[in-house]
């Protein structure tokens, strides 16, 4: 069957401080954009009707302008069923009375931008079954009465799109004179049997502000470094003190695993290096520790107001065998970081007997790093 696409947008956004939703940052597109995206992609749906606030209608026209597929914009009414109401009598006017009972209308909330292409299309095809259609998701917080706590188990809450046979809501709306407070009760009370449909609980409704996603900046950074290994000192790598005869030779404790995650840090905020930061010609740094120049460095980016998001790190050892650590080490780079370890991966290769690392003179590590603005 044939589609057509119905957004409310004409709610004053009250929760949100009196600010039209429509028209807040959700990544790089406006939370409408964003609304509108599954209905644009979804080859049956033919055209959209976006009801909309008289302070918001031309900049919704704007964007209306924008797309390929008819996409009508209406005044909606004081209230949600209003709005609903009349983007039905227009979705009439323009299909025209014969055709009515073979659209399916997917009513949805421009407040939901987050609706795949799929869902979209699993809850019409739920309505073409018995006429009337809604996805729900298992109420995972517990919900009471004044008195008692309700089963969980039987509970439900109820997402949009709500999907119906548009001849038989436009019939039950205009039976009922407008009075009602959502599009399935009206369904059911006019004797149409809903079928559920499986939502998505990441088709959240933005209600508070806070319920916006935060898309800060991000950036990356490469960092490498080598050391030679030699007998006669500790083996340190990401913190951690590895068993072995031979260590990482250098003026500090030649942590190169923390050495190549502080250049990546750097690098991602274009501050430079480590070598410039911590000079070798500097007594002060002799034998200094990577955890504490990793701390100073953390601290240098913490004052741009950026986290690290994830490293990513490759050790490249031919001895000693370095993958038994893997864990510790992880754990060790997370907690220095305050990420967790999940957010830490390390790989370990040889250099296949190639090269001075091949020859088990020396120790490369190469790191990345992604930083989040706070
Ligand atoms: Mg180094």
């Amino acid at each position: 069957m044939k589609r057509i696409g119905v957004i409310l947008a004409a709610g004053g956004g009250t929760r949100m401080g009196n600010v039209s939703k429509a028209f807040l940052p959700c990544g790089a597109f406006s939370v409408l954009e964003r609304a509108l995206m599954p209905f644009l992609q979804d080859e049956a749906t033919e055209r959209i009707i976006i009801a909309t606030s008289p302070s918001d209608y031309p900049s919704v026209v704007t964007v209306a302008e924008r797309y390929d597929k008819p996409v009508t914009v209406i005044i909606g009414g004081a209230t949600r069923s209003e709005s609903s109401f009349l983007a039905l009598k227009a979705a009439a006017e323009q299909i025209g009375e014969k055709e009515l009972s073979n659209y399916i209308v997917a009513i949805h909330d421009c407040a939901r931008p987050f609706l795949t292409a799929g869902l979209l299309d699993r809850v019409c095809r739920g309505a073409e079954v018995t006429g009337g259609a809604i996805p729900i998701v298992e109420v995972t917080d517990t919900i009471r009465t004044a008195e008692a706590s309700l089963d969980r188990k039987s509970l439900y809450a109820v997402q949009t799109p709500q999907a119906f046979n548009l001849k038989t809501l436009l019939d039950a709306a205009k039976a009922d004179g407008g009075s009602y407070t959502d599009d399935a009760t009206l369904f059911e009370r006019q004797g149409g049997k809903l079928r559920m449909i499986v939502g998505d609980t990441s088709n959240k409704k933005l209600t508070y502000s806070s319920d916006l996603p935060y898309y800060g900046a991000v950036r990356v950074g490469i960092g490498e470094d080598i050391h030679r290994l030699v007998e006669g000192r500790e083996l340190i790598l990401g913190g951690v003190r590895i068993p072995y005869y031979k260590g990482l030779d250098g003026h500090s404790d030649a942590d190169a695993l923390l050495h190549a995650v502080m250049d990546a840090i750097l690098s991602a905020l274009s501050l430079g290096d480590i070598g410039e930061h911590f000079p070798d010609t500097d007594p002060s740094y002799e034998g200094v520790s990577g955890v504490f120049l990793l701390h100073e460095v953390k601290a240098m980016m913490e004052a741009q107001g950026y986290s690290v998001q994830n490293v990513s790190a490759v050790v490249t050892a031919q001895e000693p065998k370095l993958s038994p650590y893997r864990k510790e080490l992880e754990e060790s780079l997370a907690a220095l970081l305050d990420i967790q370890p999940e957010d830490v991966g390390i790989t370990f290769k040889t250099a296949e007997r190639l090269g001075v690392v091949g020859e088990g003179k020396a120790v490369a590590v190469s790191a990345i790093v992604a930083l989040i603005e706070e």
